[in-house]
Order: structure tokens, then C-alpha cells, then sequence
């Protein structure tokens, strides 16, 4: 879907500066959902990969040779503690994943220890996993996207270090909890 081929940022701003200095200057840079990541906005305000305008969103002043600011590929909070980090970053969606846990915790719980229990839980896991992992990759474009007209890319990731710092101790925590529960604390009232 995405065409690797097209030329991104180093054409654009050599013809714009063959063309006038005046668009040289307004250089501009927004996340293009289709690409996801932020790219240069062509002279029709569009993607440079042949996106429309609609598919741009934030409009991020580029100086003269400056490089267009990337967002990380990868967001370790969204991945691990997203029914916290969703919501408060305006991305709902997180709090699927809660139930979805929830879900993955009972079948783990309650299947068999033969060759198809354990094939189930494989599954289950493997399932759960991948949606948190797809959340994780598409998180850092969706968030910023919400807020790129008064965050600049820079402030966003430097706030998203902090989110990785509080969210690996506090997803061991949760996993800890969850552990005792289902080791401890039910096999002790015998269900
Ligand atoms: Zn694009």
C-alpha cells in the first residue's frame, strides 16, 4: 500500500528552492496516517508518497535544511500498560485491552493441561500479544496527531521516556498481582 519508491524529503526541498525562496521558507511538516510517520508536505500540501492533504495532519515549521522530526516506531507504555496509557492520551481504544487481559487470565486459568490446553493458551497469549504490540506501533503517530499543534515532536518523546519509566515498573507490578492472584490466592480457596 505504502510506495517505497517515491522520493521523501530530499527532492522536495531542492525544487522548491530552484522554484522561489519565499516557499523554501514555508517549509512544513505533518504525520501522514497512511505513511505513519511525518513526512514534508508537498507544494500541494499533500504527502510527498502521493497522500492527500486530508491524510496530513499537524503543521510543523521546517527551517531551511532542517530534517523532518521522527516519532519513535515502537512506544514500551502503550505496549504494556495500555488501558492507562490510551486513555490518557485521548486513545480510548487502550482500554480493550482490559478486558481482553481479563479474558486471556481465565482461559489460561481454566484449560487443561493436555497438548490442546496448552495449544489454546498459546494462542490466546500469542493473540493478546500481537494486538498489544499493533497498539504500540501505531500509538506514537495517533497521539501525536491529537495534540501536534501545541506539542512538537521533541517535547512529545521526551514525555514519552517518562511514560516508558513509570510503565516497566508498573506493569511488573500488575503482572506480579496477577501472578499471586491466580497462584496463590485461588488455588488457597480451592476454585
Ligand atoms: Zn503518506
Amino acid at each position: 500500500m505504502i510506495d517505497r519508491t517515491a522520493p521523501v524529503g530530499s527532492s522536495g526541498p531542492r525544487q522548491a528552492r530552484d522554484g522561489s525562496a519565499a516557499r523554501a521558507a514555508a517549509r512544513q511538516a505533518g504525520y501522514c496516517v497512511l505513511c505513519d510517520r511525518v513526512v514534508e508536505r508537498d507544494a500541494g500540501d499533500g504527502c510527498p508518497a502521493g497522500h492527500p492533504a486530508e491524510a496530513v495532519t499537524g503543521r510543523v515549521v521546517l527551517g531551511d535544511g532542517e530534517a523532518v522530526p521522527q516519532l519513535p516506531r515502537f512506544n514500551l507504555a502503550a505496549f504494556l500498560i495500555p488501558p492507562l496509557w490510551g486513555p490518557a492520551h485521548g486513545l480510548w481504544v487502550g482500554v480493550v485491552f482490559l478486558p481482553m487481559w481479563l479474558f486471556a487470565d481465565s482461559i489460561l486459568r481454566s484449560t487443561g493441561r493436555g497438548a490442546a490446553g496448552i495449544a489454546g493458551d498459546v494462542v490466546v497469549v500469542s493473540v493478546t500479544l500481537v494486538m498489544m504490540w499493533w497498539f504500540a506501533r501505531r500509538a506514537n503517530g495517533l497521539a501525536w496527531r491529537r495534540v501536534c499543534d501545541r506539542v512538537s515532536v521533541a517535547q512529545y518523546v521526551r514525555r514519552e521516556k517518562v511514560w516508558a519509566a513509570l510503565a516497566v515498573p508498573l506493569a511488573a507490578l500488575l503482572l506480579g498481582m496477577a501472578l499471586y492472584f491466580d497462584l496463590v490466592v485461588l488455588p488457597a480457596r480451592g476454585t
